[in-house]
């Protein structure tokens, strides 16, 4: 989600002056160690394998040294059977515990000046839900801040994810991209700059082609939102042929499945930037796509296939379309949502996402029948041995970072994902979407040390991933609270993901202090 193209090509003079708080020095996390120990631990690896444990895992300074298999299920583990302890070393008992490559969050805005959210605000909130690695897709804060924040990360200077940078299409150019040559030298400039790729919202065919051609041979990756404006003569389709590296969200992909027309049926009085027409009108965008498993939807999805094409869906920015109360009301956002986040969420006509000028159960329901056409491209894309990706675009449309990334492995469940596989898109496609597969996504020797740790077992109930934890009635009767993330592990650095949590819901009260702010709902006294 980001800006409609046309806006965005206007304000990019602008990005100088709507640069948010940077992050501040790390005064969290511990480590890394010249020996670190893992005990116990049962593994969900991410590449697929099922749970196995216990487990051993040890660490130098921040690279996975060995995993070993220490005992049997249920029985007490043999001291002889356990890696030693060196002088100087560390180790944590994590018996009972599951653990996890460290989470990709493949569409990662790090907030922006309307959303009013600090670096430190997003940086946690993805840390405390066991996300290590992130691509912001458009730097929107512009490119030179984003790799400064990335640098400090890669450096472990701030309590951050790694950052991988897709700078937005023509940002930062003096004049609008209209030719060729102006759209390479752009290209090279951007690789020259240090980004590691570009974020596409849509071109002129010519321009698209020779841009991510020239991207491409750079060895470059690329994201592209089909926006409307120019789908009818670029779809995904075209982008995948030109080398594109992953499709966001899914327009451009009914586009390419179109049999009976070539354009979408807008209706005559149609605005695009009228954003409740768009959304609307998006709902109804599936169904007048080719029926699933016919020739021309098996074609299509072939070819992408044959291309090592990326789907990355982020299902979760488009669920307030099918249920706006549950996004709206979900239970997070009294304590953990920004105030200025929030009136960035109301009902606006100026504000991007915020289409509800009249939302209703017409609306709701188009929107549960395209949701349902499209998870099935994409879990069958998936069964195809196509690679699903899991990204948020959290801070627009009631999607909160980190809280959302949670959502959006339980979507890819209900678009009929196993657990495994779900964890498997959060994890090892992640990094091989990003080309970073040598040191990230998977729990395995040699791999860098990041890592999920959480204290139930999250393939019962994604839910438990949840900063505010499952609910569970006990024995006794008593309603607890289970799981959250319980160490979120970069590099080698173990950071207490409950922790980081709490400085944000402080940072919230905070800010609800000094404003007098109570959450409201659009047209209802405060509670
Ligand atoms: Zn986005």
């Amino acid at each position: 989600m980001k800006l409609p193209v046309f806006i965005v090509s206007l304000i990019f003079p602008l990005f100088l002056f709507s640069q948010i708080q940077k992050a501040p020095e790390k005064k969290e996390g511990e480590g890394p160690w010249n020996q670190f120990i893992i005990r116990g631990v049962t593994l969900i690896n991410g590449t697929g394998a099922p749970p196995f444990g216990p487990v051993d895992i040890v660490i130098e300074k921040n690279r996975i040294k060995e995993i070993k298999v220490v005992g049997a299920p249920g029985l007490p583990i043999p001291a002889s059977a356990r890696p030693k302890l060196e002088e100087g070393g560390k180790e944590l008992n994590c018996e009972g515990m599951y653990l996890m490559p460290g989470f990709v969050d493949m569409h990662g805005h790090i907030g922006g000046k309307a959303q009013g959210t600090p670096a430190e605000y997003v940086f946690k909130l993805w840390m405390a839900h066991g996300i290590t690695t992130i691509r912001d897709p458009s730097a929107g804060n512009g490119l030179d801040w984003v790799l400064e924040e990335k640098k400090l990360s890669a450096e472990n200077k701030i309590t951050a994810p790694r950052i991988f940078a897709y700078t937005a299409f023509g940002q930062g150019s003096k004049d609008p991209i209209s030719t060729v040559d102006q759209a390479i030298a752009w290209v090279r400039d951007n690789a020259k700059k240090g980004a590691d790729g570009i974020k596409f919202f849509g071109a002129a065919p010519a321009i698209m082609k020779a841009t991510l051609e020239e991207n491409k041979k750079l060895g470059l990756r690329s994201a592209c939102h089909h926006a409307q404006l120019d789908v009818a003569r670029w779809n995904v389709l075209n982008s995948a042929r030109a080398g594109l590296t992953s499709m966001e969200h899914w327009y451009g992909l009914p586009e390419a499945l179109f049999e009976d027309k070539t354009i979408q049926s807008y209706p005559l009085n149609y605005n695009y930037n009228n954003e409740q027409n768009r959304f609307e009108e998006a709902g109804k965008l599936w169904k007048q796509a080719a029926k699933p498993y016919s020739d021309h939807w098996n074609k299509v999805m072939n070819e992408l296939l044959g291309l090592d094409f990326t789907i990355d869906p982020t299902f979760n920015i488009y669920e307030a379309n099918r249920d706006l109360m549950r996004a709206r009301r979900a239970e997070w956002h009294e304590q953990y949502t920004l105030p200025s986040l929030w009136k960035f969420y109301e009902p606006s006509r100026t504000a991007h996402g915020s289409y509800w000028h009249s939302w209703g159960t017409e609306q709701e329901i188009e929107w549960k029948e395209n949701y349902r056409l499209w998870m099935t491209f994409v879990n069958e894309y998936k069964n195809r041995g196509g690679r699903v990706t899991v990204g948020t675009d959290a801070g627009f449309i009631y999607e909160l970072y980190g809280f959302s990334y949670v959502r959006e492995l339980e979507l890819l469940r209900e678009a009929g994902f196993h657990p495994l596989e779900v964890i498997r898109s959060a994890t090892l496609y992640g990094a091989q979407a990003l080309g970073q597969e040598k040191d990230l996504g998977s729990v395995e020797v040699g791999k860098l040390a990041d890592f999920v740790i959480i204290d139930a077992n999250p393939l019962e109930n994604l839910q438990l991933l949840y900063g505010v934890g499952a609910i569970v009635l006990t024995d006794s009767n008593t309603v607890i609270r289970k799981g959250g993330v319980k160490w979120t592990i970069k590099d080698g650095i173990v950071y207490d993901a409950k922790k980081l949590l709490e400085d944000v819901r402080q940072m919230v009260e905070a800010e609800k202090a000094k404003t007098g702010f109570k959450i409201t709902q659009p047209g209802v006294k405060a509670f």
